[in-house]
């Protein structure tokens, strides 16, 4: 198989047999055919490409291709965002009566599937400690169907082991679904490691420049095909033209990767000698409670890291304010530096109670963008120096 480069670069070409060098963008919402049975066979093509553009669509297909040959996976399919992804994958394998399995360190749109719209729907969920793999053995059901996985887990960096899980799911009978939003396929193959289909915000590192929500799914065509038909349901289509814009972006994903691994090494190494700082949540930092198995099972620890401080929320706050290079957002992934503070974002849509169990108040995630390092570094020291001078005068 080329390398990964190549298969950004390539991996599409037979999806638009086209002499433009750029692929074309479809922007349109039908095909036409040219006889009754052609057009009634373009209907039941799962994943086609030349029927109605919410069926699929030859820019869905050129992304596909890469995505798919990316995670080594069979087959792959785009989707609106990465929440659209994941509610019309669990829509499709699940049914009233089921039981799902998830983590209780989550992204915080997956959370709320498996707290509130599963349960409504009359599928139970339980959410377990990702770091206890015994945890997702203790949690099974005769009736469990699906185990959603995120490793690394949104904001605390938590590792799930993929392989323990993938093993103990198929020995059950059970489907599994990773997150690979935050390691991106350069970082981590879940697929390899015996997981059913992997998932991603391609809205993040695929697309990589903060101009797109996007979603994509990879694994079998089988399961994928099930999926693709829920999909015609949930309707949740990606724009021709985005999906142009995230061929353009995921052509660059390894070029971009090595420097998101290198910025967030740099940024957790360089804060957790702070005396600002309580700890640094980086799986690629030796002191990551997890970092052996982080080591098996990724080749790059990403550009997303979260940071605690000793003067807690007031502090954490004052730290983002100081930050020059990381702009406040919600996001990640993209070519520039963004910062966020959990406990203050989600303070408006959980409990009192539910949001001191999510995240510490004083936690603050920090996601690298591409700059230089020495940049990064140097900007990040500088608003932890002035946090602490205002907690020491203050
Ligand atoms: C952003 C994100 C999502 C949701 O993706 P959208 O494209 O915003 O719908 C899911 N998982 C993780 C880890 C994310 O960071």
């Amino acid at each position: 198989m080329p390398g990964t480069s190549t298969v950004t670069v390539h991996a599409d070409r037979e999806t638009h047999p086209s002499r433009a060098v750029a692929p074309p963008i479809y922007q349109t919402a039908a095909f036409a055919a040219d006889d009754a049975e052609t057009f009634a066979a373009g209907a039941l093509q799962p994943r086609g490409k030349d029927f109605y553009t919410r069926y699929g669509n030859p820019n869905h297909a050129q992304v596909a291709a890469v995505v798919a040959e990316l995670e080594n996976t069979e087959a792959a399919m785009v989707t609106a965002s990465g929440m659209a992804a994941l509610t019309t994958a669990v829509l499709a394998l699940v049914s009233a009566g089921d039981h799902v399995i998830g983590q209780k360190s989550t992204y915080g749109g997956t959370a709320s599937l498996l707290l509130n719209l599963l349960p409504r729907l009359g599928v139970s969920t339980t959410l377990v400690d990702q770091r206890d793999t015994g945890a997702f053995e203790r949690a099974l059901t005769p009736r469990t169907r699906l185990i959603l996985v995120e490793t690394p887990s949104n904001p605390l960096l938590h590792i799930t082991d993929l392989s323990a899980v993938a093993d103990l799911a198929r020995a059950h009978d059970v489907l599994t679904l990773a997150d690979n939003t935050f390691a991106t396929p350069l970082n981590q193959r879940p697929a390899d490691l015996g997981i059913d289909v992997v998932w991603h915000s391609a809205t993040k590192y695929l697309n990589g420049h903060s101009d797109v929500s996007a979603g994509a799914l990879a694994g079998p065509a089988e399961i994928l095909d099930r999926i693709w038909d829920t999909s015609l349901l949930t309707g949740a289509v990606l724009g021709p033209i985005d999906a142009a814009l995230l061929l353009r972006g995921i052509r660059t994903l390894p070029l971009r990767m090595p420097r998101y691994n290198d910025n967030g090494q740099a940024l957790a190494l360089a804060l957790s000698g702070h005396p600002a700082v309580t700890q640094v949540h980086y799986p690629g930092l030796e002191s990551h409670p997890q970092h052996k198995l982080a080591a098996d099972q990724m080749n790059g620890f990403g550009g997303v890291l979260s940071v605690e401080f000793t003067g807690g929320f007031a502090m954490a706050d004052a730290f983002l304010s100081h930050l020059h290079y990381p702009r406040r957002s919600a996001s990640l992934g993209g070519v520039g530096s963004l910062a966020v503070h959990p406990a203050a974002m989600w303070a408006g849509m959980l409990s009192a109670d539910q949001l001191t169990e999510a995240v510490p108040p004083g936690l603050i995630r920090l996601a690298a963008g591409i700059e230089d390092s020495a940049d990064l570094v140097a900007d990040a020291l500088h608003a932890a120096d002035a946090v602490l001078a205002q907690a020491t005068t203050a």
